[in-house]
């Protein structure tokens, strides 16, 4: 099928899936297998093994994701961070310079900064959104620049234009964290990013029932990221790698929803007398709120607010609420609620997190696909009590 003739939302439904079906079958079937029978291959390279990731539930995936991404290739696995650590850890070496977006997600800067340290792969922080801050002349041996669409918990943007231009010029490759925009509001590959991961246990399956990860790039780039995934092992399991292409089929009506009910939110927050801030692409107030709606289709499910009150009252506004549930987590079904100082940033100290702007009375909430005058009631009555 010529998957570029068709709308994202068509490409959802139909790229990657087998035509005709499997026996007939309209949806995807379970190959739950470790191997497959093949009689007349003796090369390694053909031997079909779920952990080499050419099982038929990964490879329709792969398909699938690659066309939504418009890039040429793409490749899952068992989590977000399997394809986070695959990729720094297969692209990087020894003695080689990583330039690091500051207050990414919590688990890419523990490894970044306690696991890549062990292997002798240094790393600075940036303010992705300032370029004119970025190091010249750049450190011997740069090898990367990493930053996310949308940051972890503050929503801070970088300036995209601004990182592809600067890794071109200085022969970097460009890796963007995109689980918080999703390819439904931001594509970085058209835009000349070299490499996009995703945690797809998040907007790419959608229902907060599946962990996996993937990433999509080049032919040639993703080739490598798959013989490294084959030797380090975190390969998806055909189960869920079934649950996430049936997932990633409601991706543009669930994102439409909760783009919409985030800026409700948002905006019913904004400007609330117990509340010092409010982050949200979405509101003109936000100091990227015009380079944000010039990239993005809409301005995602998360919205992130701090009490003037502090960390107690966070905590005690989180027991008050009734309907959004309190986990970790995003871009399920369910509104959830977080405190980034005690979870998402779990790996920084109160000093790192202070740096980052996480302070103690910041609380991230995901919209799920409740109704918005649901969730601003639940937000209106637990904020009155506080
Ligand atoms: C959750 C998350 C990850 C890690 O993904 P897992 O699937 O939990 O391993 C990475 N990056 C971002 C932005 C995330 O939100």
């Amino acid at each position: 099928m010529s998957q570029q003739a068709h709308d994202f939302e068509t490409q959802l439904i139909h790229a990657g899936e087998p035509r005709p079906g499997i026996l007939g079958s309209v949806a995807m079937p379970i190959f739950q297998t470790s191997t497959f029978e093949d009689p007349h291959e003796h090369d390694y390279n053909a031997i079909r093994y779920t952990r080499l990731s050419n099982n038929p539930n990964q490879l329709a995936l792969h398909d699938k994701l690659a066309a939504l991404a418009g890039a040429e290739a793409a490749l899952v696995s068992a989590s977000g961070m399997a394809t986070i650590s695959n990729l720094l850890l297969s692209l990087l070496s020894p003695g080689d310079h990583l330039l690091m977006q500051n207050c990414v997600y919590g688990g890419t800067h523990t490894l970044i900064t306690h696991e890549l340290a062990r292997f002798g792969i240094t790393h600075q922080f940036i303010d992705a959104g300032d370029p004119a801050s970025w190091p010249q002349p750049i450190p011997p041996k740069t090898r990367m620049i990493y930053v996310e669409s949308m940051s972890n918990p503050l929503l801070e943007i970088p300036d995209f234009e601004a990182v592809v231009a600067y890794a071109r010029k200085h022969g970097l490759l460009s890796v963007i964290d995109n689980t918080f925009a999703s390819p439904y509001n931001f594509q970085p590959i058209p835009l000349g990013f070299d490499l996009e991961v995703h945690s797809a246990t998040k907007y790419l399956n959608g229902h907060s029932d599946v962990i996996a990860g993937a990433c999509m790039g080049s032919a040639r780039l993703i080739e490598t990221l798959l013989h490294k995934q084959n030797h380090f092992g975190g390969s998806l399991d055909p189960h869920a790698a079934f649950l996430l292409l049936r997932g990633l089929k409601t991706l543009a009506v669930r994102l439409t929803h909760q783009n919409a009910t985030a800026l409700e939110v948002a905006g019913y927050l904004d400007g609330h007398p117990a509340l010092a801030s409010v982050n949200y692409p979405g509101l003109e107030h936000h100091p990227r709120h015009r380079m944000a709606a010039r990239h993005f289709r809409g301005f995602g499910g998360i919205v992130s607010f701090e009490l003037k009150a502090g960390s107690d009252a966070a905590r005690r506004l989180i027991d008050l609420l009734d309907l959004i549930l309190f986990a970790p987590s995003l871009g399920g079904t369910e509104s959830l609620i977080v405190k980034p100082a005690t979870v998402v940033q779990s790996g920084l100290d109160a000093a790192e997190r202070n740096a980052a702007g996480v302070g103690e009375g910041l609380l991230r909430f995901s919209t799920g696909l409740e109704s918005s005058a649901d969730l601003i009631a639940d937000l209106k009555q637990a904020l009155e009590k506080i």
